[in-house]
């Protein structure tokens, strides 16, 4: 079946809503996972839980509707982050969970996250096997068998029990601290949780942007050049951190205590700089996640090993390796003691427990790593296959250390860059990092050479 404008991905589906994303969409794609979770399980029951968007409740309405005619039973936890939605899929044991929520998209988008009944998200293999229901024909219950509805209004306080209760945690040290958090939840789901948390971490909060209505003044992505308001406020306030979250609350960006983000990579940096000295071992990432991450890791005597890009790639390699953490470059943590899916709060918690360990600011912990930068460039995506791309790419860099799991990721000791098709648009990215912006810059201008003649024909 085809849906014109929506962007499909593995384990989710987007559009904007009022155009490719309507109820009658939505409703096709809850139906279709409803029943594809049903068929696998002994389970009937589906979690459902929607961030804060203005066209949240009425997605909330179609997705239990549907999941309701096909004869599953919804247990419908309302407003909650996406990682509370896993958590609740696993303590429910559960067919499955829908998350309605456009994560960081901006307001005028909508989305489905497709969770299995593991709480990982469906791999591509699972949501092939789910998209196929949409092809054939939904097996619908008669009025004898419908789907019940209940609620569970007791979901994000169970995830918030977790992380408190996390053995990396010393809850009473860190309230001694009394640290000084700036907060911005984005109007987002957020707000249902991180203020409690720091509440109960014994921290004094000062928290913008809380009311959970969904109505975005700014881009909801928790990139640094959109955390002004949150950088002053860390200023004002004199906070040793602030903390961002987006809107369903999976990714955690970091304000230092001089007042400015500090970048996305260092989120995952600096838990897992926590995580690895206590436990060393293998920590989890994508390819194109800044290899900051390896100087945490080697400093503890732990190490990198990194997964094709995608959240539920790397909660996969997680599992199979026996990591101790892992996560993206983008703000998302994943603590395997927890679950196995990105989760702010949980990223939070361990930066706190980081700051009450070391005893020190953020910045000095920044800076006792090597510093580099990264640089992203993206151009379409040619109708050519990229192999020759990356053969030409593979001989004109003889020395560096190839990895093919997803594009071309080339490797050096102090830089890397990666030329991938992107997943969902019709691009192909280039992320390169190296000591400066030059050595980054130039590392892009050379992997454009062969696509820009690519593109030529
Ligand atoms: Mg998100």
């Amino acid at each position: 079946m085809a849906f014109e404008g929506l962007m499909v991905s593995v384990s989710g589906v987007r559009g904007r809503v009022g155009h490719a994303l309507t109820p009658e969409v939505v409703a096709q794609f809850a139906a279709a996972f409803g029943a594809f979770s049903l068929a696998r399980s002994t389970s009937r029951t589906v979690v459902v839980g929607r961030d804060s968007r203005v066209s949240g409740p009425m997605f909330h309405r179609a997705v239990c509707a549907a999941l309701q005619s096909v004869g599953a039973d919804v247990l419908d936890i309302g407003m909650a982050p996406t990682p509370t939605v896993q958590l609740a899929v696993e303590h429910a044991h559960a067919a499955g969970g829908l998350a309605i929520t456009a994560s960081h998209n901006p307001i005028e988008w909508n989305a489905l996250k497709f969770i299995g009944s593991s709480g990982l998200f469906l791999d591509a293999t699972e949501g092939a096997a789910m998209r196929a229901f949409l092809d054939g024909v939904i097996p619908r219950a008669t009025w004898d068998a419908l789907g019940v509805v209940r609620e569970d209004d007791a979901a994000i306080a169970r995830h918030l029990d977790a992380v408190l209760a996390l053995p990396h945690l010393d809850v009473p040290g860190i309230r001694q601290r009394k640290f000084r958090v700036a907060l911005d939840t984005c109007h987002g789901a957020g707000s249902r949780i991180m203020p409690q948390l720091l509440d109960a971490l014994g921290c004094e909060v000062h928290v913008i942007n809380a009311e959970p209505h969904g109505r975005f003044h700014r881009p909801p992505e928790p990139v640094a050049e959109n955390l002004g308001e949150l950088e002053a406020l860390v200023r004002s306030t004199g906070a040793a951190v602030g903390f961002a979250t987006d809107p369903d609350v999976d990714r955690l960006a970091v304000v230092g205590d001089a007042g400015t983000a500090i970048g996305e990579d260092w989120t995952l940096a600096l838990a897992a700089d926590l995580v690895v000295s206590r436990t060393p071992g293998i920590v989890v990432t994508n390819l194109s996640t800044s290899r900051i991450l390896d100087d945490v890791a080697s400093r503890h005597g732990g190490r990198v090993e990194r997964a094709p890009v995608g959240e539920v790639n790397v909660a996969v390699k997680m599992r199979s390796v026996g990591a101790v953490i892992g996560g993206e470059g983008n703000g998302g943590v994943i603590l395997p003691d927890l679950h196995l899916g990105r989760d702010a709060p949980l990223a939070a918690a361990l930066i706190l427990q980081l700051l009450h360990v070391r005893g020190g600011t953020v910045s000095a912990i920044v800076h006792s790593y090597p510093q580099y930068r990264i640089v992203k460039d993206k151009l379409d995506r040619p109708d050519a296959s990229l192999d020759s791309v990356y053969a030409a790419l593979r001989a004109g860099f003889p020395d560096a250390v190839v990895d093919t799991q997803d594009g071309l990721r080339l490797t050096w000791e102090d830089r890397w860059v990666h030329v991938r098709p992107s997943g969902t648009e019709p691009i192909v990215r280039v992320i390169a990092e190296g000591p400066t912006e030059a050595d980054a810059k130039e590392l892009v201008r050379r992997c454009r050479t062969p696509l820009d003649a690519l593109a030529k024909g």
